[in-house]
This record gives structure tokens, C-alpha cells and sequence, in this order.
């Protein structure tokens, strides 16, 4: 997808970018490029690619979801993905970008001041995040992360009740989290089934809503995450 057909998809979106917002997704574009070169941050390379796999990918959920002032985190943001591209669009957002990678954080941290818009860029593990941060977020978004147990304990501990949980996944398949979510004090709200432009390759995004504020022992040590998940095993 290049740069024109992008600016034609995210019309389709309901938005229609200024000269600005244009320019500063060439920015993001130049910079990831430039940067991958000597830092391997993304296995997306081509600028082609880099529109529709990274730009376009994250921001496709705006089909389902508006965003105006509310307080969102990206989990495992990466080079910033889905919350950068969704901040270039919806500037009155109040973004945090977490990741546990250094390297990714130092992007981060630079792409910012290139790209001169406000976000908070955080270098610490979510589940350590979390245990000190409860009850804070209107959204989490989050990307190819980890499976949906896992992100939920991760996750729904820091969202305000009555926030959600958007979790970018490929095809619908693996476990969406519901079992995981009751334990946590949340339920799905909406399953989106869609599909990249041109790849055609299948997009889910699952919304979790948070009901009533998370048990304290949430989330628990990160060994005892990966070893117990919360599934449902009689399923
Ligand atoms: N969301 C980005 C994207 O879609 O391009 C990056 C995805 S990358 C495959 C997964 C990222 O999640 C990595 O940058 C990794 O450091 C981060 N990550 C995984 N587990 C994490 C955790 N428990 N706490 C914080 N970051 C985590």
C-alpha cells in the first residue's frame, strides 16, 4: 500500500488526514526504516509494507472504535504499534507506550521528538506495571503480544471499570479470553472479524469490557502466568 492508497483506506476509515498527519506518518515511515537498519525492530521492512502492515493494521479498529480524549496504554507497543498511528489520528488521546525492550523504548523515546506529538514512553515488564497501577485506563490496546489468558491478567488490572480491553489478533481461532476475563472482573463485548486490504489476510479484534475492579492477587508472578494460565480446562 503506498502513501496515497493509504490516505484513500483511512478516508474509508472516516478520517481525512491533514497535510501534517500525512507528513508525519513519512517521518514514522523514514524513521523505522533507517532505524531497523542497525537495530532490528520490525521483520516489516518495505515502505509499501510498512503502510499497510503496520499503519493501516493499527488503525483499522477505528472502523469499530472512536477515540477522543480518553486514556489509553499500548501493551508491548514494539516500534509503537497499534498506539502511535492510532495518536497520530486521534491527537487528544493520552498515550502511554509500554514495552519491556529497551531497544524498542530508545525508538520510542526518539520517535516522539521526531514526530513532535505528546505520548508517555514506559520501559518496565506489564505485569510489574500493574501491581502499582490499578484502575487507570479507559483502553488498553495491545498487538501480538501473547495469547488472550495472558493478556487479560496482564491487562484488565489497570483498565477503569467500564474500560475495555481491544486485542489486535490474526484469525478468530485460539481462545478469546472469556474464561479468563470473568476471573478478572470483565466480559467480551464484541468480537470484529475483518481483513487486511489487498492480503486479504484475516484481522480479529476482541474487546473486553471490565465490570468491577480486579481481584488484588491479579496479576500474579509472571512464571506462575505462563504455567497456569487462567483456562477453562473442563472445556
Ligand atoms: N505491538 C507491536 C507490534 O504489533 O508490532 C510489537 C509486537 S512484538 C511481537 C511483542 C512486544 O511485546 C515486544 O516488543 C516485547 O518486548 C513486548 N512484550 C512481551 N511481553 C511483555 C511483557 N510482559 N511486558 C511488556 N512488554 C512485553
Amino acid at each position: 500500500m503506498n502513501e496515497e492508497t493509504f490516505v484513500e483506506k483511512v478516508k474509508d476509515l472516516g478520517y481525512i488526514l491533514s497535510e501534517q498527519q500525512i507528513k508525519q506518518f513519512k517521518i514514522y515511515c523514514d524513521f523505522l526504516t533507517e532505524y531497523n537498519k542497525h537495530c532490528n525492530l520490525t521483520a516489516i521492512k518495505t515502505e509499501n509494507e510498512i503502510y499497510l502492515k503496520h499503519f493501516y493494521d493499527s488503525l483499522m479498529i477505528l472502523k469499530y472504535k472512536k477515540f477522543n480524549n480518553e486514556k489509553i496504554i499500548d501493551i508491548g507497543s514494539g516500534a509503537g504499534f497499534p498506539g502511535v498511528p492510532i495518536k497520530i489520528i486521534c491527537p487528544d488521546i493520552d498515550l502511554i507506550c509500554l514495552d519491556a525492550n529497551g531497544k524498542k523504548t530508545q525508538f520510542l523515546k526518539l520517535l516522539k521528538e521526531k514526530l513532535n506529538i505528546d505520548f508517555d514512553v514506559v520501559n518496565v515488564r506489564a505485569e510489574d506495571y500493574a501491581q502499582r497501577n490499578r484502575e487507570l485506563f479507559n483502553y488498553v490496546v495491545t498487538r501480538a503480544v501473547s495469547s488472550m489468558p495472558i493478556l487479560c491478567e496482564l491487562t484488565i488490572p489497570i483498565i477503569k471499570v467500564g474500560g475495555e480491553l481491544i486485542a489486535y489478533k490474526g484469525a478468530s481461532s485460539e481462545d478469546t479470553g472469556e474464561y479468563a476475563a470473568s476471573i478478572l472482573g470483565a466480559e467480551i463485548k464484541n468480537i470484529y472479524e475483518d481483513k487486511l486490504p489487498f492480503e486479504n489476510a484475516k484481522r480479529t479484534f476482541i474487546c473486553i469490557q471490565k465490570k468491577c475492579q480486579t481481584d488484588p492477587i491479579f496479576p500474579r508472578r509472571y512464571e506462575k502466568i505462563l504455567k497456569k494460565p487462567l483456562q477453562n480446562l473442563e472445556k
